[in-house]
């Protein structure tokens, strides 16, 4: 075990970078914190431009080795690389709730064999990958994904692993090299990423892991002239840095945003699913970008499901999110909890009344908060907070619902509760949002397209739009035998 190894619950981490399939100290690091108790779990290694110029000089020189391997052995090295993380749930898990502080159970049950599902599905969507040729005057159109070149990929804190992977198992199964930057307050499992994808065959330089903050390696990597794509999910004010550097070479890229998305309850729908997925609202303690964070009731309905989702909120247990029965962990950082009381405590100032919560508790909680008496372009119903606060506004007929629903900058995500077929199908119809589910939340299929509307995003991953994005989609045309053009 190197100097560089911290131990996180009995797993080995390697805290160095992982660059043309070696491991890569820098001179100097950063420290990674646990929100659970605050505890500093390790140093880790804080790149620079020197690392970045590295890690894309890795991924260049790896390039057309990989993107000239054939289909079917790219789709074999990410089931491999499935098979590892397979293997590796249990360490993964701990590892990744010790970092970011989510709950223990989510990682074990639900996200890292999502994860792994990243890899197979991207994997086994290559080996189907086609477009029907299609005749033009007797001339043949084929159309072809050929790999891009070198992919940045940076990715948040709330799901570091998960998000991750969504975007590095297409990346690579399109045959492109990948530089990964995950974010500084959640850096861990990249790296056990880097162990897993060496394992399992993944050759040197095509999966590259760099550590550091945004402003330093993050910018250097995304003004990088060899890049030939950038993946980026994270925040509004982030994602117009990023393309700003983007625009030096006209990097292409892809934009996956903040929400501040509308739960539309309808007085014919079913009010305990209502409240049920209302209350998921405050799943890993808000910090979710599809959380839809505006309760939009119908005012004849609006008292009992006030009073119903106090109810079921009041039972939540929030603690330790090792311990299995808890429903709330901490929030992220002692920065990001100071941000969220703002807005808290500035909508209050406004005249906002809280149902439940609205202050912070021991550590690094904050209490599940409902804020209502809230108008339409307050801060509060305007801007992403990003912990456990929900707010409540009541709406009376479908036209306002829908301009309440549309009333943001965002456009994510939405959720409508209605048990009418064809109110569904009309208000689905007007609502501005990447996804919309109907009756249900947070069903998500990887061959479905996933972003954002406005400013929620730019572009659309998931299937054979993940491929579109990552490839050069090349259209060949091929005249008849014996044809010649005479103009
Ligand atoms: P953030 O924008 O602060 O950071 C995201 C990543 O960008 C980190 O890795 C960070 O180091 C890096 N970064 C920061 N400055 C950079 C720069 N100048 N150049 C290059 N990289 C830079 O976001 P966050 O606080 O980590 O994440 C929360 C945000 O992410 C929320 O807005 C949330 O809604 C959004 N999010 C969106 C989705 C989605 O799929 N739409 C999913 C999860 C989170």
């Amino acid at each position: 075990m190197s100097q560089h190894t911290i131990t996180v619950a009995g797993v080995a981490v390697d805290a160095r970078h992982w660059i043309g399939g070696e491991r890569v100290a820098s001179t100097r690091t950063f420290p990674d914190v646990s929100p659970i108790d605050g505890s500093t779990i390790g140093e880790i290694s804080r790149g620079t431009a020197t690392e970045a110029a590295a890690a894309v000089a890795a991924a260049k020189a790896a390039f057309p080795a990989w993107a000239a391997t054939s289909r079917a052995e790219r789709a074999r090295i990410l089931h491999a690389i499935a098979d590892g993380v397979e293997k590796r749930i249990e360490e993964l898990a701990i590892v990744e709730t010790t970092d970011n502080g989510a709950l223990l159970r989510s990682h074990r049950r639900g996200v890292m064999p999502r994860v792994a599902h990243n890899f197979r599905f991207f994997a086994d969507w290559l080996l189907q990958l086609d477009h029907e040729d299609f005749d033009t005057r007797g001339h043949t159109n084929h159309v072809s994904w050929d790999p891009a070149g070198p992919c940045v990929l940076i990715t948040p804190w709330n799901a570091p692993l998960m998000l991750a992977t969504w975007k590095v198992a297409p990346a690579l199964a399109a045959g492109n090299t990948v530089v990964l930057k995950p974010a500084e307050w959640s850096p861990l499992t990249a790296s056990l990423l880097a162990d897993i994808a060496a394992e399992a065959g993944l050759p040197a330089g095509v999966l590259n892991v760099v550590q550091g903050y945004g402003s330093e390696i993050g910018d250097a990597l995304t003004s990088h002239p060899d890049v030939r794509r950038i993946s980026f999910t994270g925040s509004v004010p982030t994602a117009k840095r990023i393309a700003e550097s983007a625009a030096a070479h006209l990097t292409p890229l892809s934009l996956e945003l903040g929400g501040k998305s509308p739960l539309l309850v309808f007085a014919d729908g079913d009010l305990d699913l209502a409240v049920d997925l209302a209350v998921e609202q405050y799943d890993n303690a808000g910090q979710v970008c599809l959380a839809g964070t505006r309760l939009l009731v119908e005012e004849p309905v609006a008292e009992e499901f006030t009073r119903r989702f106090v109810e079921r909120a009041s039972a939540l247990k929030q603690g330790d999110p090792r311990d299995e029965a808890t429903d709330i962990g901490p929030n992220i950082h002692p920065r990001q909890l100071e941000k969220i009381d703002g807005f808290v405590q500035r909508a209050l100032a406004a005249g906002a009344r809280a149902v439940i919560g609205g202050h912070r508790k021991e550590d690094q909680y904050y209490a599940p908060t409902l804020l209502t008496d809230v108008a339409p372009d307050a801060e509060i119903v305007q801007e992403e907070v990003f912990g456990p606060v929900l707010t409540l506004q009541t709406f009376t007929d479908e036209e306002e619902a829908v301009r309440l629903a549309n009333g943001t900058r965002f456009g994510l995500a939405a959720t409508v509760v209605t048990g009418d077929p064809e109110r569904a199908e009309r208000v689905t119809a007007r609502l501005v949002a990447g996804t919309v589910w109907v009756n249900c939340f947070f069903v998500r299929d990887l061959q479905a397209p996933f972003g954002g509307s406005r400013l929620s995003g730019v572009g659309r991953e998931g299937g054979t739009w993940s491929f579109d994005f990552y490839c050069d989609v090349k259209n060949t045309v091929t005249a008849p035998k014996g044809w010649k053009d005479h103009g």
